[in-house]
């Protein structure tokens, strides 16, 4: 098994012309690069499901990339069980890789893509090629399909035969980029179900990548948000989602409500924030001193941001109440998701039932708004 960690790794692709807004000179050469990744810094524990998430171009595909030895970072450092694998190719990483194209050979069957998984490694010890094979196609539930060309398969079975083959020589770290974006809504969801399954079964250090954060919460033991070649924020689902650092964050996870406003006061474990000459009272921000971005706000600035997530909006609290202007709503089932807006700021609910009225009033506890940081590339 194996820690994975990337110390201070930026990568810049050099004269490439592509006019992204990170794109900088060169200093020597007065070339136009892109900054794919700057300083990033992560540790993926010892059997963990670690996941890239962030919109295109953060530098998702660069960094699983880097990891696999594709590509060298142009500075820091990418460990292995505390190892340094510059100039360590891929092959010899112990790394099993999934793309997004599953990428099978389609003169061979099922089997024999599996067993092109094992043509540099022997079976484990006292297996035959044909046993493991067997083995595999059994954790990836595809016994008996041995035999069928890829083409008799349909798109999540072949990712599976796919997955399959990168296992048979059985890596220490296990990367996959994107491997479900070809395939519709509902497959998707049950062959994540399926592919956290093996993951906990085989114990294997594993990072994915998507651009779907509903899919990263939903499968992820802790997940990195890129934004721009950076990190904004590593934490679990649970905290990406509850204690977003950065309005970056805030924003592309999930659906959220940020408030710009000012510090009115702020003693003890309360703060009061004025937004547009409305006072809301917000709870003890988390420490976070921790986080690799520092601290969430400087108590004393003045301008601070703060989001409120739509199911904390309810019409029956008490405190900090205010009126949202309802635009759109949209039935989802069990819920109503509610467009509307307060003072210019956009607002979003998530409502049991549709609002009778054009406005609806609404309130937070002061535990659910969140301090935010500025982003990273905002700083
Ligand atoms: P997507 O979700 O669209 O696949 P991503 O988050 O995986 O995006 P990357 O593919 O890592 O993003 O790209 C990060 C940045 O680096 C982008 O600005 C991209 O244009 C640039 N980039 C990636 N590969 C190269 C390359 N070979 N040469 C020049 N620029 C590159």
């Amino acid at each position: 098994m194996t820690e994975l960690r990337l110390e201070g790794v930026s990568k810049r692709y050099g004269a490439s012309g592509s006019g992204a807004a990170d794109d900088e000179d060169d200093e020597r050469t007065g070339e136009r690069r892109t900054v794919a990744l700057e300083g990033v810094d992560l540790t993926v524990r010892d059997g963990e499901f670690f996941t890239l998430v962030g919109p295109s171009g953060c530098g998702k595909t660069t960094t699983l990339r880097t990891i696999a030895g594709f590509e060298e970072p142009t500075t820091g450092v990418v460990t292995f069980d505390g190892e340094s694998m510059a100039g360590v190719p891929p092959e010899r990483r112990n790394i099993g890789v999934v793309f997004q194209s599953y990428a099978l050979f389609p003169h061979m069957n099922v089997a024999e893509n599996v067993a092109y998984g094992l043509q540099f490694q022997e079976p484990p010890a006292g297996t035959t090629s044909d046993e493991r094979v067997s083995e595999l196609l059994e954790l990836v539930d595809l016994s008996g399909m041995g035999h069928r060309d890829p083409d008799q398969l349909s798109g999540g079975q072949q990712q599976r035969v796919a997955l399959a083959r990168a296992l048979a020589p059985q890596p220490e770290l296990l990367l996959l980029d994107e491997p479900m974006s070809a395939l519709d809504a509902r497959l998707r969801e049950s062959l994540r179900l399926q592919l956290a399954q093996i993951q906990s079964e085989l114990g294997i250090t594993t990072v994915y990548v998507t651009h779907d954060q509903e899919e990263a919460l939903a499968i992820s033991d802790r997940l990195a948000v890129l934004n721009r070649g950076r990190v904004e924020q590593i934490g679990t689902p649970q905290q990406i989602y509850h204690e977003p650092a950065t309005r970056f964050v805030a924003d592309f996870v999930g659906d959220n409500n940020v408030f710009d406003g000012s510090v009115r006061h702020s003693s003890g474990d309360r703060i009061r924030v004025t937004v547009d000459g409305v006072t809301f009272e917000l709870g003890s921000p988390v420490d976070r001193t921790a986080d690799p971005i520092g601290p969430p706000t400087d108590r004393e600035r003045d301008r601070v941001s703060f989001c409120v997530r739509p199911e904390a909006l309810t019409r029956t609290a008490d405190r900090n109440r205010f009126s949202v202007a309802v635009e759109t709503c949209e039935f989802l089932g069990e819920s109503v998701r509610v467009h509307g807006c307060w003072n210019e700021v956009p607002i979003v609910l998530r409502l049991s039932d549709v609002p009778d009225g054009e406005e609806v009033t609404v309130g937070f506890d002061p535990a659910d708004a969140r301090l935010l940081n500025a982003t990273p590339s905002q700083t």
